[in-house]
């Protein structure tokens, strides 16, 4: 007898790059992965050195997609496609990633930004398949988002920069000035993970839950999601990332997201904001389809 599974089914290679973490894995869709390792993402050489060495092992690859940390260049038209452009991360800055990963293995390589990775995958395999459009946001290290409509990832020139939005403070809410190095007080530098931790010297899991810090970070991502649905009539915003994990933080969210939005939207906060079905593997599994999709 032979197996119900198509033979021909072509391995497939993809890269989560982090930035404190490169995820590696090799298989013939997320739901079949054969091989897959974490190593710390240090200078470039070091990094793309054991990352070609994984690859290596697993001979027969016919393509590799990339989710990587930002900023970079996703438009294949462009001359730096595949680079990774101007990033504090010492140097990362003008690293071509995906070609050094095409020269060295000699095939295709599907490019984009993590959570636009992420995005697709939550669209196509995940918590938003039902959804013509949809946003993935992660709130962790940075916040950052990806958009997805009528199954393709959403992008101009370059990609969304949903983390430098300014969300609306309380007027009892001034006496921080925000932790983003270029706005101070927008999204990223209000309620990401080192946002959290400059404001009130913890993580937000380590603040009783009664601590003020739930409320307001809370009201900001509540704030950033029905931002996002004014502007985008999205049939689901689905969160995902480390601050994430925070107990009753999403609860809290769906319920200022409902609170703040008067009643106007066509679809209710409760059906639009989601926590992701594939994490924590959303961006690895976006990989594997952005390499899938080159074939
Ligand atoms: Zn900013």
């Amino acid at each position: 007898m032979r197996s119900a599974m198509p033979a021909e089914a072509p391995l497939l290679g993809a890269i989560e790059a982090g930035g404190t973490k490169f995820v590696l894995g090799a298989g013939t869709g997320a739901d079949a992965i054969v091989d897959q390792v974490q190593i710390p993402t240090r200078d470039p050489e070091t990094t793309l050195a054991e990352t070609i060495a994984f690859f290596r092992r697993h001979p027969g690859l016919a393509a590799i997609g990339i989710g990587s940390f930002g900023p970079l260049e996703r438009n294949r038209d462009a001359a730096k496609w595949g680079h990774i452009l101007a990033t504090p991360k010492p140097g990362w800055s003008d690293c071509d990633l995906a070609g050094a990963i095409a020269r060295a293995l000699g095939v295709p390589i599907g490019f984009d930004t993590d959570v636009n990775a992420a995005a697709l995958a939550e669209a196509r395999l995940g918590a938003a398949r039902d959804a013509k459009v949809s946003v993935y946001v992660t709130i962790g290290t940075g916040i950052g988002g990806g958009v997805m409509a009528d199954g393709r990832i959403v992008g101009g020139s370059g990609h969304p920069e949903l983390g430098h939005m300014r969300p609306r403070r309380g007027p009892d809410d001034a006496d921080f000035a925000g932790h983003c190095p270029f706005h101070g007080d927008c999204l990223e530098g209000l309620a990401s993970g080192p946002a959290i931790i400059a404001r009130w010297g913890q993580s937000l899991s380590h603040l009783a839950p009664d601590h003020e810090a739930h409320g307001l970070i809370a009201g900001y991502l509540a704030e950033m999601c029905n931002s996002l649905r004014a502007a985008l009539a999205p049939d689901a915003i689905v969160l995902g990332g480390g601050v994430m994990g925070t107990p009753g933080l999403f609860e809290r969210i769906v319920a200022q997201a409902a609170a703040r939005d008067g009643g106007y939207f066509a679809l209710s906060a409760e059906r639009v904001i989601r926590r992701p079905a594939l994490a924590p593997i959303s961006g690895l599994a976006g990989a594997f389809l952005l390499a899938a999709d080159l074939l």
